[in-house]
C-alpha cells in the first residue's frame, strides 16, 4: 500500500479493487491464458493452474466455492494468483466500468500481476497487485484512446501518476486498497486497450511527477472543462492549491470574463468559444470519438442540452435529499464558482401538503446528483422552464463541460496534443507553478 505524502525513491507496488463489495457480486470467473504461467494458492495450499482453462469463483454460506478437474472446494477464505513467468496475464470476468454513472457496462478485463480473491461484507471483493508503472501502462488507454498522439498520453501518465503518488483521498483504505478499477478514481482496464504507444509512454516518462512545494502534486484531472479551468477549493476542501486555478483553457493571450457573475456565466455557456482547446472547434466531434476511452459514452462534451421532467426530478430529489418534494416550482442558479460550475443551487418545491419550500444545495458535486438522477455531466449550466403556470412541466439544461473541470482537462490536452504542444507544456498550462520532475 502507498503512503500518503511519502516520495518513493524507487518504484512501488499497488493494489487496486477490480470487483468492490458495493458491487453485490457472487460470481466471477477467471479466465487463464497461458494456463502454467500461475501458482494459485487457495488460504494455504498451493496448486498448479496447467490443466485450467478457467475457474468460476462463487459466494456460498459467505464463503468461496470453485471446481477443479471434477474436484469441489468450499468455505474457502481468500485465493490468490501469482504469475511465474512475465508478460502474462489473467482474464476477470464481469467487471463493472462506470459503477456509479449513466453508462454503467460490464466488461471483462486482462490483469498482469497477482490477483486475490477474497469476500468482504458477503460479497466478493478481487484485487490486483502490480508494479506500479505496469499500472499506469493500462491506465493511460483506459482513460484515453491509444490514437492519442503521444504527448498526451504522456501527460496523461504523468498525471495519473501524480495523483496516485500524493495518494490524498484514499478512498477505498478500509479495503485495503489503494485505488478502486473506476473512475471514481482512475480508470483501469488491464492490459485490454494497452498499445505499443501507451507502453513507450509510459516508458518514456518513467518515475516522472509534477511536484509543488517539495510535494507530489494531487493532480486531479476530468474530461472537459469547458473552456475554464475550476479551482481546488471550489469544488473539494477550502485549501486553494497554487496549480489549480481559475484559467481559461484557450492559448496564452486569450480571456474569459468573469463567470462569477450571473450574466456572463449565462452567455459563457450558451455560446460556444472557438479559442478553447477543449472546444468543438479544436477537436471536432466526428473525430473525438477515435481518441476516447473505449468504455466512454459518445456525446457532446463542451456545450450539451439535457432534459428533465417535473415527475422525474422530483423522484430524484426524494431519493437523493430524502425530501418531501411533491412538483418542483423552480431552480435557481444562486452562486457560481469561476467556471461557471455552481457554489449554490436553490430549489423551491411544493410539499405533499402543497406547502411551498425552498432548500439550498452546495458545490458541483451535490449539484450534478441532484439535478439529474444520472449525475449530469457538469453543474456549469443554464436552466430554463418550460410549461405555463405554477409548475414547471419540465427543465431543460444548456450546459457546458463534463467532469469537475479542475487540472487537466482531457479533451483540452487532446487539442493541445493535436496542436503540437509538448509534454512540458501541457503540464505546465493545466498545473500553473507545479515543476516536472523524475523522482525514481
Ligand atoms: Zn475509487
Ligand atoms: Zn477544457
Amino acid at each position: 500500500m502507498l503512503k500518503p505524502g511519502l516520495i518513493p525513491s524507487q518504484e512501488p507496488n499497488i493494489r487496486i479493487g477490480i470487483v468492490l463489495p458495493q458491487d453485490n457480486q457472487k460470481k466471477i470467473t477467471a479466465f487463464l491464458s497461458n494456463m502454467c504461467d500461475y501458482e494459485m494458492v487457495v488460504d494455504t495450499l498451493t496448486f498448479s493452474t496447467c490443466e485450467v482453462p478457467s475457474i468460476l469463483f462463487k459466494v456460498d454460506d459467505n464463503a468461496v466455492t470453485f471446481n477443479i478437474n471434477n474436484k469441489r472446494y468450499e468455505k474457502v477464505h481468500k485465493i490468490v494468483f501469482r504469475p511465474i513467468v512475465d508478460n502474462t496475464y489473467i482474464t476477470v470476468d464481469p467487471v463493472i466500468s462506470g459503477r456509479e454513472f449513466h453508462w454503467r457496462k460490464y466488461i471483462n478485463v486482462k490483469l498482469p500481476g497477482n490477483i486475490e480473491i477474497t469476500l468482504s461484507e458477503g460479497n466478493l471483493l478481487v484485487v490486483n497487485e502490480l508494479p506500479l508503472e505496469d499500472y499506469l501502462m493500462c491506465v493511460a488507454t483506459s482513460e484515453m484512446s491509444a490514437a492519442c498522439p503521444p504527448s498526451l498520453i504522456e501527460a496523461q501518465t504523468v498525471v495519473a501518476r501524480s495523483w496516485m503518488l500524493a495518494n490524498v483521498e484514499q478512498k477505498h483504505i478500509a479495503l485495503g486498497v489503494d485505488v478502486c478499477n473506476d473512475d471514481c478514481c482512475q480508470r483501469y482496464q488491464g492490459l485490454n486497450n494497452v498499445t505499443k504507444n501507451s507502453k513507450k509512454g509510459t516508458e518514456d516518462t518513467r518515475g516522472k511527477v509534477i511536484m509543488y512545494n517539495k510535494k507530489i502534486c494531487d493532480a486531479r484531472y476530468s474530461k472537459s472543462c469547458g473552456g475554464k479551468m475550476e479551482t481546488f477549493e471550489n469544488l473539494w476542501e477550502n485549501t486553494p492549491l497554487p496549480y489549480m486555478q481559475n484559467i481559461p483553457d484557450m492559448p496564452d493571450g486569450n480571456t474569459v470574463p468573469d463567470l462569477t457573475i450571473e450574466e456572463n456565466a449565462q452567455k459563457w455557456i450558451l455560446s460556444t468559444p472557438k479559442e478553447a482547446f477543449c472546444s468543438s472547434f479544436t477537436v471536432p466531434g466526428n473525430e473525438l470519438k477515435q481518441y476516447l476511452g473505449a468504455c466512454d459514452e459518445e456525446g457532446e462534451y463542451f456545450r450539451w442540452i439535457v432534459e428533465v421532467s417535473n415527475e422525474d426530478l422530483s423522484a430524484n430529489l426524494r431519493d437523493k435529499l430524502k425530501l418531501d418534494v411533491k412538483a418542483v416550482l423552480d431552480l435557481q442558479t444562486r452562486k457560481r464558482a469561476g467556471s461557471g460550475r455552481l457554489l449554490e443551487l436553490g430549489i423551491e418545491y411544493l410539499d405533499f401538503e402543497d406547502r411551498q419550500q425552498k432548500t439550498i444545495v452546495y458545490k458541483d458535486y451535490n449539484a450534478r446528483l441532484v439535478l439529474h438522477k444520472k449525475f449530469l455531466y457538469s453543474s456549469a449550466v443554464v436552466i430554463n422552464k418550460v410549461g405555463s403556470g405554477k409548475i414547471p412541466k419540465r427543465f431543460i439544461y444548456k450546459g457546458a463541460g463534463w467532469g469537475h473541470g479542475a487540472g487537466m482537462c482531457q479533451i483540452g490536452a487532446l487539442g493541445m496534443s493535436l496542436s503540437g504542444y509538448s509534454t512540458e507544456e501541457i503540464l505546465a498550462h493545466y498545473y500553473p507553478n507545479s515543476e516536472y520532475k523524475k523522482i525514481y
